[in-house]
């Protein structure tokens, strides 16, 4: 069981060892999709567990739950034992809770795959609507649902075609423009 303080993985920079730096992105990852889901509720997000038993992914997702801010996050993988609780995490960046009463704009679900919600995971300058939707993916069965708004999902998908178009890396410009296509068609857009 893993007992973390928010607080001590918040200023990581390019400097901070690859381990230290893996962990600090899995704990505020953790902080981020918790937030962005209700309080007193046990759900199942889309982040991968971090464990490689034998070389191998664990093929499990976090599982994560809280109650109020002044209480930890509780977190475990949905497949093998690894578990955790996040201190101090509310009111830091990686807190998405909602922030005011938004006038209820219908939603839609979206099913995206696994590389589809990790690309939306590493957009950069999404608003905080678009954040906590990417980071509130819930994962029911096989299958991991985006709930959005119209606006929130034409957000995201210029967000990815806007990435895509700066990447210099080829390889993660591949993904971003794989997540595009997911998700225009998804959301049952023509793609242009
Ligand atoms: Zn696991």
């Amino acid at each position: 069981m893993l007992v973390a303080d928010l607080q001590h993985f918040l200023d990581v920079g390019p400097d901070t060892p690859g381990p230290a730096r893996k962990l600090a992105e899995h704990l505020s990852g953790i902080v981020a999709a918790a937030s962005a889901g209700e309080a007193q509720t046990r759900w199942e997000t889309a982040l991968p567990c971090r464990r490689r038993p034998a070389h191998r992914a664990c093929p499990g997702r976090i599982v994560v739950s809280w109650t109020q801010p002044e209480h930890p996050i509780n977190w475990c993988c949905s497949h093998c034992d690894d578990a955790g609780t996040i201190t101090n995490w509310a009111t830091s960046i990686y807190d998405l809770r909602r922030q005011q009463l938004t006038a209820s704009e219908p939603v839609q679900d979206v099913v995206v795959d696994t590389d589809t919600a990790a690309a939306l995971r590493t957009l950069p300058f999404l608003d905080h609507d678009c954040q906590r939707a990417v980071f509130a993916i819930r994962a029911l069965g096989n299958e991991l649902h985006l709930t959005v708004t119209d606006t929130e999902l034409d957000d995201l998908i210029d967000s990815l075609a806007a990435e895509a178009n700066h990447e210099p890396n080829r390889r993660r410009q591949r993904q971003l423009d794989t997540a595009y296509d997911h998700l225009t068609t998804a959301a049952g857009q023509p793609r242009w």
